[in-house]
């Protein structure tokens, strides 16, 4: 039987230990939309113990018959893209459009980009010509804690419990709390899909709960976590004791520089990109840094642009965008965008409270500043909310010196005309990625950050990889 209260482990929806109740409550209506079970040590230790088992056949067993697996998921997952789209949709407040197209969407499109490189993926090989006898052999880690969050749901659970399951892991998945549905449908698709029993296993929780129990768990060998720095230092501690593989993906606090010979519409384009998902993205370009000779001119475009865009409830058709996840979201945000105006930043759209006519719900009126200074909150703080800071430079040295001066280092932007200087700024950039002129990344690029963003990388190769041992054998013949 299935039902948002039960866990899924071991092959089978399972009632918690102790039932303990929270709620799931729709962003766009503030209204309890369905009921979950958060899990205690008992209910741990059980999906622990039921990974550990299946790992001694899924852990050895033919890579061939993983990706079967895998591409019966893909199967699944398609046939069954709408019920995840309005889950989706329902739990976080992403815009129903928004949920199928991209939401959803980026889950197929990790599946594939795994497939494709487990396909060629060379499990073994000799370690080269001058010590033929020597076998390079790639292994599963092992028990594998998933901990993912709400913004992007799908996107991040695809980017964990696939290249775990191709890699030979057996798991524990922990959706987040607030956004748990479409981990609950997703196992569903597990169990559809016939993953053998025990090898995947998915547990509601909090962090200071089942997060933290899976982190410190002696029987856990690697956590792979997507969340927030806060956490992702707790879980480091957490998981130092028993030496477990942390993998880390963090904020974000993307710079956007756009250099006076950008293409005419980057200034419209980076509004757009930065609320995208109402602003909830690692990966948003929040700072926008414009080189001065065009400053003014991109002062007046992005309020323009701010100000044609939309809010609405996520139900509802059409690109706007969407509430923030919760009430803790919406206060910090509206205490973000207070903090702007109160330490000098020049308000160009939006502003604290709700939008007209959206008394319920957690809205938040499109927010851009300009003049922002690097000693101001809102440049240094991931707000996670439509919150735009503009603010000038005057030549490439002094762009790359603000994009870089922050904690985090997940994904910069770049805007020129000129090739050799796109370049060379995306080289000097101290982040895990840098998107170039708009274009996106392909299937299979790593994703990932550098310094308080993370340490993983996520996706294709790159992403199996993370969940692999290397082993050593020599006198192999
Ligand atoms: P969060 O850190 O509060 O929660 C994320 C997950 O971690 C949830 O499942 C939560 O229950 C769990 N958790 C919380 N505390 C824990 C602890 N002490 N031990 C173990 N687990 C714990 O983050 P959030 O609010 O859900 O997500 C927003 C954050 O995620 C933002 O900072 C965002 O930048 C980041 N994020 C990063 C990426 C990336 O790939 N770099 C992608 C998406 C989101």
């Amino acid at each position: 039987m299935n039902s948002s209260r039960h866990f899924y482990i071991d092959g089978a929806w399972v009632a918690p230990a102790t039932a303990r109740d929270m709620d799931v409550i729709d962003p766009s209506t503030e209204e309890v939309c369905a009921t979950i079970s958060l899990g205690d040590q008992a209910d741990t230790d059980k999906a622990v113990a039921a990974a550990k088992r299946a790992f001694t056949t899924w852990g050895i067993s033919d890579p061939a018959e993983r990706i079967a697996v895998a591409e019966q998921l893909l199967e699944v997952y398609k046939a069954r893209a709408e019920d995840m789209a309005q889950a989706i949709s329902q739990e976080m407040g992403a815009p129903i459009e928004l949920a199928r197209q991209q939401q959803v969407g980026a889950g197929s499109w990790h599946l594939e980009g795994f497939l494709r490189a487990a396909k060629s993926f060379e499990w073994d090989h000799p370690l080269g010509d001058w010590a033929p006898n020597e076998r390079t052999i790639y292994e599963p880690v092992g028990v594998c804690a998933l901990i993912t969050p709400w913004n992007w749901p799908m996107n991040q659970i695809v980017l964990k419990v696939v290249p775990a399951l191709l890699a030979g892991c057996t798991m524990i998945l922990k959706p987040s709390e607030i956004a748990p549905l479409s981990g609950v449908l997703f196992s569903e698709f597990m169990d559809e899909a016939g993953v053998p029993a025990g090898v995947y296993n998915m547990l509601n929780g909090d962090g200071a709960g089942v997060g933290s129990q899976l982190s410190a768990h002696k029987d856990v060998d690697m956590v792979s976590f997507t969340g927030s720095t806060r956490a992702g230092r707790l879980i480091s501690k957490a998981g130092a004791e028993t030496i477990k593989r942390v993998a880390l993906e963090l904020g974000g606090k993307g710079a956007n520089i756009i250099f006076a010979d950008a293409h005419e519409k980057a200034v419209k384009q980076g509004v757009i990109r930065c609320f995208r998902n109402t602003g909830q993205s690692c990966n948003a370009p929040t700072r926008m840094l414009v080189e001065r000779s065009r400053y003014d001119q991109a002062v007046e475009e992005a309020e323009a642009a701010a100000k044609t865009i939309t809010v609405g409830p996520a139900s509802e058709e059409g690109r706007h965008v969407g509430p923030a996840v919760s009430e803790v979201q919406f206060d910090k945000i509206q205490g973000l965008i207070q903090k702007g105006i109160d330490e000098g930043a020049r308000l160009l759209a939006g502003g604290p409270g709700r939008p007209e006519n959206l008394n319920r719900g957690y809205y938040i009126r499109p927010t851009v500043f300009a003049d922002v200074t690097p000693d101001m909150t809102i440049y240094r703080e991931e707000i996670f909310g439509p919150v735009l800071s503009i603010l000038p430079f005057d030549d490439e040295d002094h762009a790359v010196a603000i994009a870089n001066d922050t904690e985090y280092g997940l994904t910069n932007y770049v805007q020129t005309g000129d090739i050799e200087k796109l370049r060379r700024v995306a080289r000097r950039l101290r982040s895990g990625m840098v998107e170039g002129n708009g274009q996106g990344f392909g299937q299979g690029s790593p994703f990932g950050g550098y310094k308080q963003s993370g340490n993983g990388r996520e996706g294709g190769r790159f992403g199996l990889h993370e969940f692999l041992e290397v082993k050593a054998v020599s006198g192999w013949g």
